[in-house]
């Protein structure tokens, strides 16, 4: 399960910009994920937002 690690993420916004059916910004100003995403269906996204997070935030 995907998941954001709230004591890395820096906020900066990119997986949330970038993967809007995934992430989306949460009032603490970090990242998460979004209720009912399909991991299966959004493979190939997840694993382009977890290489691409600068903080090594994400994880599944
Ligand atoms: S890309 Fe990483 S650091 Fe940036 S908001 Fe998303 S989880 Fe946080």
């Amino acid at each position: 399960m995907v998941k954001v690690n709230k004591n890395k993420c820096i906020g900066c916004g990119a997986c949330a910009a970038t993967y809007s059916e995934i992430f989306h910004m949460e009032e603490d100003g970090k990242a998460g994920v979004k209720s009912g995403v399909d991991a299966k269906k959004n493979a190939k996204s997840i694993k382009e937002a977890i290489k691409n997070c600068p903080a090594e935030a994400i994880s599944n």
